[in-house]
């Protein structure tokens, strides 16, 4: 059975017509691409520079805008802790449904003496445009915790580093959050897989931007 990731559950949030041309019909509509060259960029290096490999010469491929993020990616308190993997591949049940998706980065306090249980580890998540509106219960937040929750039994925390603005936005998971993250995630899992009829969509706001506007509208 497939799983769901983050950006499937926020597109059928946002317009269960959309969810059903990109998952369903699994039509590809070209994007203007300017707009996300700069973070998959960062997010690269970030990957190869926390793995150990040398990327003396990928930096001099930057521009100023791009070194100027990638150094502030590089002095945040949370990108130097202690590396555990990146670009990683999270899933877990929820209810009878699988859920996951990929990782920026997962780290862990740079401590040896604290025991397992009473380690940190931090899943990160680094914004080069904005942070989600509602980032505590944003779906990315929910899945990744959950899956994370699975594999380490001690404290567990969401940073998006907001890279633009210099900030952190810290999510702490605790238990009441879990009960409240498996409803939310069971709830929207139950209306994908019980979604039927297109014939009840609205067009809205969102409608303007769609890359499905030209074959939907
Ligand atoms: S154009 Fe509007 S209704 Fe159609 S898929 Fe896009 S967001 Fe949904």
């Amino acid at each position: 059975m497939n799983s769901f990731s983050p950006n499937m559950l926020k597109t059928f949030e946002a317009c269960p017509q959309k969810y059903y041309f990109k998952y369903i019909q699994k039509i590809s509509m070209p994007q203007k691409t300017s707009f996300f060259e700069r973070g998959k960029k960062v997010h690269a290096l970030a990957n190869y520079y926390l793995r150990g490999d040398n990327i003396d010469k990928l930096e001099t491929t930057l521009n100023k805008d791009e070194k100027a993020i990638w150094d502030t990616l590089k002095q945040n308190e949370f990108f130097k802790k202690s590396y555990i993997n990146s670009e990683y591949n999270l899933s877990c049940k929820i209810g009878s449904y699988w859920i996951g998706g990929r990782i920026d980065a997962l780290m862990e306090d740079n401590t040896d003496s604290a025991t397992s249980a009473e380690r940190t580890y931090y899943i990160l998540d680094y914004k080069t445009g904005s942070i989600p509106q509602n980032p505590e219960y944003d779906y990315q937040t929910m899945v990744y915790l959950l899956c994370a929750s699975k594999i380490y039994d001690s404290n567990l925390k969401f940073i998006y580093i907001d890279l633009k603005n210099n900030q952190n936005c810290i999510i702490d998971f605790t238990p009441d959050k879990e009960k409240e993250y498996e409803k939310r995630i069971i709830k929207i899992c139950d209306k994908i897989t019980n979604f039927q009829s297109l014939e009840d969509i609205e067009y809205s706001k969102i409608c303007e931007f769609c890359e499905y506007r030209k074959i939907c509208i």
